[in-house]
């Protein structure tokens, strides 16, 4: 059986990842209809990620904080807005979306930084991430945040520890109304199409799927009344990942072939100029180990030893 946790993309890196193998694609779906903005979902993310609690303050909104950051990974935004004359709130679960195409990864220059697993996940491996904030700008959803202690980038990693053992994210085990939901991408869809067409029944003329195309579609998908008024909900109208952040790997990719290149040649000119070299105490042995000046050990003398 396929490994759920294969790999499908790597930061930073050109070579095909190992394993990419048949996983169906897996989907969470927010029906902001069904939303109460009883954040349930803020607290069950806290719990099962061990992220500790951090101060509030009133800020003149009902959100629990006012932003994500490294250690609040999702959180229940409400816009207050008037529509139609009439004002209303359009709370939205706010979180990684988990691209099908991640500028966050496409950005990174640190291998391995950042993966995308078969089944569409995007996670951050703190190992090795050297926290330059790349991601942060390359995010069309302004999602990663640095850690200022650790001086690592954090993000909703949804779940992928409980999902890799068959359950679902902890955000939609515990929502009470079944705003979130979570399955096969192409389920996940048809329930969003289904919905969107019940609220276009109950007057939600507008009412539509939100999951971008600019971005290769998402695995975090929403069900919004207002399909019209994207962002008024907080959500970018068409994200796109920046054509800078490819012109960005273009150079990196360049930069690493010249850098290769030179070492190349200018080894193949030492060795032209040079010939091999020896270490000290070859000539003991018959001179049979042949080392390059690089290879030495110290106090052996600085000069490299020439094999004549
Ligand atoms: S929403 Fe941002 S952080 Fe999440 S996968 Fe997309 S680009 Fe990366
Ligand atoms: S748990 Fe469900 S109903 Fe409660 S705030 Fe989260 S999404 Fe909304």
């Amino acid at each position: 059986m396929a490994n759920v946790l294969s790999l499908k993309r790597v930061s930073a890196s050109s070579s095909p990842p190992p394993g990419v193998s048949e996983v169906q694609p897996v989907a969470k779906l927010i029906d902001v209809s069904r939303c109460i903005g009883c954040k349930g979902c803020e607290v069950a993310c806290k719990e099962w990620n061990d992220l500790p609690p951090e101060p509030t303050h009133n800020f003149g909104s009902y959100q629990s904080h006012e932003d994500l950051s490294a250690q609040t990974w999702t959180l229940i935004r409400f816009h207050e807005v008037e529509i139609d004359g009439r004002l209303q709130w359009l709370m939205l679960k706010d979180q990684c979306m988990h691209c099908e195409d991640p500028g966050c990864l496409a950005a990174c220059p640190s291998p391995g930084a950042i993966v995308q697993y078969a089944n569409g996940i995007v996670d951050f491996n703190q190992d090795a991430c050297i926290g330059c904030g790349y991601c942060i700008t390359g995010c069309p959803f302004d999602v990663p945040r640095l850690s200022a202690t650790t001086g690592k980038v954090y993000k909703c990693n949804l779940c992928v520890d409980r999902v890799s053992a068959g359950l679902e994210p902890a955000c939609a085990k515990t929502c009470p109304t079944g705003a979130i939901q979570f399955g096969p991408k192409d389920q996940m869809l048809e329930r969003a199409r289904t919905s969107a067409e019940r609220l276009k029944q109950r007057g939600y003329a507008n009412a539509a799927v939100y999951s971008p195309q600019g971005v290769g579609g998402t695995h975090v998908i929403y069900v919004l009344p207002h399909g019209d008024a994207v962002e008024q909900y907080g959500l970018p109208k068409d994200p796109q990942v920046s054509p800078a952040v490819h012109a960005w790997k273009g150079i990196l990719k360049t930069i690493g072939s010249m850098v290769m290149g030179v070492g190349l040649v200018g080894t193949a000119l030492h060795y032209l100029t040079y010939g091999p070299t020896w270490a000290e105490g070859d000539k003991e042995d018959g001179g049979r180990r042949e080392v390059t000046s690089v290879g030495r050990q110290s106090g052996q003398g600085d000069q490299p030893h020439r094999k004549d």
